[in-house]
């Protein structure tokens, strides 16, 4: 049992985190749609270390958001305990979230139709500056990864 709770914990951070990369990406692609250029969105993993950017055309991406406890990562960037890959491309792979982490994935869905947001990520209360100091910076790809 003790395991099961450490399993469902990392779980749930995992999914927090990957939530918030989430948003990240759903401000991308609405900045994007007066670009020309196929937007790069930033790579969905548990990692907050993870700096990695991922070619996903418009289709693609709703594809994904179609399903709030789906994600896309790096290749490579899954995790098996956290996750299960439902598809992949030479690009990507699409991971879909396992135990209370697909809860917390869902219940932090930013398409949500309720308009229920939770504490500090609702669409108001986000700042660029925010996310940037909580560690994801680009030259801090490191140690813990392989
Ligand atoms: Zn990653």
């Amino acid at each position: 049992m003790a395991e099961d709770a450490t399993l469902e914990r990392q779980r749930i951070r995992a999914a927090r985190s990957q939530a918030m990369f989430r948003e990240v990406n759903e401000r991308i692609v609405e900045l994007s749609r007066s670009w020309s250029a196929e937007p790069l969105f930033v790579c969905e993993c548990e990692s907050t270390d993870c700096a990695e950017t991922i070619s996903v055309t418009a289709d693609e991406y709703e594809a994904v958001r179609s399903d709030p406890g789906c994600f896309f990562v790096a290749l490579g960037h899954n995790v098996l305990a956290v996750e299960e890959t439902v598809s992949s491309t030479d690009r990507y792979l699409v991971v879909r979230k396992l135990g209370q982490g697909h809860d917390v994935a869902v219940e932090f869905d930013p398409r949500r139709a309720d308009g229920h947001s939770a504490d500090g990520y609702s669409a108001d209360g986000y700042s660029a500056d925010g996310y940037s100091a909580d560690g994801h910076s680009a030259d801090g790809h490191s140690a813990d990864s392989d």
